[in-house]
């Protein structure tokens, strides 16, 4: 069982808060796509399992290509890969991309699931974010592809905007509960230097959030969502029952997965790819960089992506992998999370509670003492 991933790092517009690589050069998306078809044919051998179940495309901005880029790409992995399974096909996109007529091509390509990045249903805030769409137009949008058949639609939200509260966060939330889609992934703002907001941050144009505003807002979420019978499954992921991201949970259950495209990551179990993070390097053919992962690297890899999901660990699966010594060795590093209620075990199993899971970064980072 494995996933495959398309990076389409092209962007008509940067957002303020924007630290992906990504680039705006869209002349470059022809010759990309070519690229990754032959990257696919090259790389078919990665994974040892050739049964896909996941097809993503993500990015930057997976809307820009044209049916015939999507069905091109689709085409070099269904001849490449046994595809006869595959669940789940999604495609991200922005808003203003969502024509009924592009919508009504995604379907007929077999793409059945969409993440569409909303971010807020506050124009003011959307604003500030530098996005390409207003509310009005990302709901227009989630109705269009409601409207032409998507039955699992993901929509992103962004919490911890300064300026922007409780208020705005609960109206935002209020909207998407409204719209009646499958998931929702809520990600805290993080404001980093090389961006807009971290340039106005240096002027002292712009404040981050404290902790503690970070905090009630990601608790303002987890009460609401759950309240409305939503599952908090990840840190920052959310699902109305058995609509859970097929592909995002291969991610944090190491299932392998191969990822095509400038700037994509690759993982089949026992060591790590990275493509180059540069247009032009990747069509020059850079090969990617390799790291094999050792003993220590495959048990914080184990628990770095096991704990950021409500279902943590099973402790008979981590014995058999690592051994029994390690399993006493983990024990005594994760004591003083338990006494703190930042871990708690159940029957086989370890795991962060959802409302805590912000703060699954130090919870692991103390177990890594081991
Ligand atoms: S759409 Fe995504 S990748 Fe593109 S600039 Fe905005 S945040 Fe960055």
């Amino acid at each position: 069982m494995a996933g495959v991933y398309f990076h389409i790092p092209f962007c008509k517009k940067i957002c303020s808060y924007c630290d992906f690589y990504r680039t705006v050069q869209l002349n470059e998306l022809p010759k990309v796509v070519d690229a990754m078809c032959d990257e696919v044919i090259r790389r078919a051998d990665y994974l040892a399992d050739k049964q896909v179940r996941t097809i993503y495309f993500g990015g930057g901005t997976p809307s820009l290509l044209t049916h015939r880029q999507l069905e091109q790409l689709l085409a070099v992995v269904r001849a490449n890969f046994d595809c006869s399974m595959v669940e789940e096909c999604t495609l991200e996109a922005n808003p203003d991309d969502l024509t009924a007529e592009y919508l009504a091509g995604l379907r007929r390509l077999g793409i059945n699931r969409l993440s569409i990045g909303v971010q807020s249903f506050d124009d003011d805030c959307l604003r500030l974010m530098n996005r390409r769409h207003t509310a009005e137009e990302a709901v227009s949008a989630v109705k269009r592809a409601q409207c032409a058949g998507f039955e699992n639609i993901t929509i992103d939200l962004i919490f911890g905007v300064p300026g922007f509260g409780a208020a705005v966060l609960n109206r935002s939330i209020d909207v998407a509960l409204a719209l009646g889609v499958q998931h929702i992934s809520a990600y805290l703002l993080t404001i980093e230097e090389r961006t807009r907001f971290g340039r106005m941050v240096e002027k002292g144009e712009l404040q981050e959030v404290s902790d503690e505003v970070a905090e009630s807002e990601y608790l303002l979420i987890h009460n609401r969502l759950a309240d409305a019978g939503w599952e908090h499954y990840e840190v920052s992921n959310y699902a109305l029952p058995n609509c859970r991201a097929r592909h995002n949970s291969h991610y944090w259950d190491g299932t392998p997965y191969l990822g095509i495209g400038p700037a994509a990551h690759s993982y089949n179990g026992t060591a790590r790819q990275w493509n180059v993070a540069s247009v032009a390097h990747y069509l020059q053919g850079a090969p990617p960089e390799c790291e094999t992962l050792g003993e220590m690297e495959l048990v914080e890899e184990f628990l770095m992506t096991r704990l950021r999901t409500a279902d943590g660990f099973s402790v008979q699966e981590f014995a058999r992998r690592f051994g029994d010594r390690r399993v006493k060795t983990l024990r005594c590093a994760a004591m003083g999370c338990f006494d703190e209620g930042l871990l708690c075990e159940m029957g086989d199993r370890w795991y962060i509670p959802p409302e805590k899971l912000l703060l699954s970064d130090r919870v692991i980072g103390s177990l890594f003492d081991l």
